[in-house]
């Protein structure tokens, strides 16, 4: 064993018994972006380094200690995608897809951040990310919340997500704000953490994201950015929320809630859960115009968030809303040369007649008894069974494996394939 080479820490393996729990929640969210009309796009998981530099910002969790960076043969410096606005944004505009264009997107993929693995954080995690281009809003802010507030109904898991929300305003009114919220941390250092005081130079309102317990008070003490908003992102704001107050989608106002990245403005929003610990953001958001011109595009609006699968699965699991799907409905028995090899053949045949079946073929030969045991262990509803004697007079046999349904009944292979179809 001291050989065997394992996963890195915090890249995760999804094991066959797991995979229709994934593939379960990975239709309803394409089934639910499919109902609003969004197109899926297909991202490189590695990007320019100085990509992710010049739009999640320098100063921010992700850039100063989480990337994957290395360079390449060539000596370019390239990053695993550590999220999936910016690459998205990058294709838009390269593409040129943002001339007088409205685009509603998503992505889907594995993510890269080098962070402290714990339940809930990953090294290597998956996001659904959605991004709308060339719509200012508030109108498309709304239909994202109802997108998302869809698929926690389709997943049974709406009574365990609340939605904050908050706006940062304009890039002006922001700096106006920071002088203030940067005097009165002033007027608290000794209360500030090591990471704090470095961001008070760098990156000031990045401390009302702190993590760190100890802060939270200080925190909660400062100054607000709903009260340097101007007119028009107060405009934006109160028709957002008078659009969810209409549409029955509850909220909570959290003026601290800044996102972990830079390049957010206006409308911010985070669902949160109160049963995952400390990961209690399942999903997170917001506007975000003043990227496009700093990734070189001419001015244009955009809107969107990203979804992390993990904690959505986790919070399916606590809910108890894990799906029972089968693998396999039907397992076929087949002792005898001769029944091996109609067996194939017949396999094939019912394949084509009983669309949408779950037929696995035993490999690998056995006695009547041990194929018995792998159609049970598979979990089969039922089992095909060809013997040299079914073969010779052309039937099968079928047996029901469910608790209590001993019979097994002998049909021709016209019969066998008519019942299939009802099952
Ligand atoms: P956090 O505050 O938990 O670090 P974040 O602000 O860094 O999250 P975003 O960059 O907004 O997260 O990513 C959106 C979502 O992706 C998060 O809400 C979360 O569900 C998921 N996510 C982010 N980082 C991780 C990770 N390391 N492992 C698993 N899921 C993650
Ligand atoms: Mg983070």
């Amino acid at each position: 064993m001291a050989n065997n080479i394992q996963a890195i820490r915090g890249m995760h393996d999804v094991l066959p018994d797991q995979t229709p729990f994934w593939q379960y929640a990975e239709q309803a969210l394409r089934d639910v972006l499919s109902a609003y009309g969004y197109s899926e796009i297909r991202l490189p998981i590695v990007e320019k380094t100085e990509l992710f530099k010049r739009s999640i910002g320098e100063v921010t969790d992700i850039v100063e200690k989480e990337m994957y960076t290395f360079e390449d043969r060539n000596g370019d410096s390239l990053t695993l995608r550590p999220e999936g606005t910016a690459g998205c944004l990058r294709a838009c505009l390269e593409h040129g897809l943002l001339h007088n264009q409205v685009h509603r997107l998503w992505y889907y993929g594995p993510m890269y951040r080098h962070e402290r693995p714990q339940k809930g954080r990953y090294r290597q995690f998956i996001q659904l990310g959605v991004e709308t281009y060339g719509m200012s809003g508030p109108d498309i802010d709304a239909e994202l919340i109802l997108l998302m507030d869809r698929l926690w109904k389709k997943l049974g898991i709406r009574d365990k997500v609340r939605l904050q929300l908050n706006s940062l305003g304009t890039i002006a009114e922001r700096l106006v704000y920071r002088e203030t919220l940067v005097s009165y941390f002033q007027a608290h250092l000794e209360e500030l953490d090591e990471d704090s005081l470095r961001r008070l130079e760098t990156n000031p309102l990045r401390i009302l994201d702190t993590k760190n317990p100890a802060m939270h008070q200080l925190v909660a003490n400062a100054p607000e950015l709903m009260a340097y908003l101007g007119a028009e992102s107060l405009q934006h704001f109160n028709t957002l929320t008078a659009t969810l107050n209409d549409l029955g989608i509850s909220y909570e106002i959290n003026t601290r809630l800044v996102r972990g990245l830079d390049y957010y403005s206006k409308t911010v929003f985070e669902w949160v859960t109160d049963e995952l610990g400390s990961q209690g953001t399942v999903c997170a958001g917001g506007r975000y115009d003043g990227l496009i011109e700093q990734l070189g595009g001419k001015p244009n609006f955009a809107v969107g968030f990203a979804m992390g699968i993990e904690r959505l699965l986790a919070l399916m699991e606590v809910s108890g809303n894990i799906p029972q799907t089968r693998t396999v409905d039907v397992y076929m028995i087949r002792v005898g040369d001769a029944a091996e090899r109609e067996g194939l053949r017949f396999a094939e045949t019912i394949r084509n007649e009983v669309p949408g079946l779950k037929l696995q073929v035993n490999c690998g030969g056995g006695s009547f008894k041990s194929q018995f045991k792998k159609a049970d262990k598979i979990g089969a509803g039922y089992a095909i069974i060809l013997g040299d004697d079914e073969v010779s007079r052309g039937e099968v046999s079928i047996k029901s494996l469910r608790n209590g349904e001993e019979q097994q009944q002998t049909l021709s292979q016209v019969e066998a394939i008519t019942f299939l179809q009802t099952l």
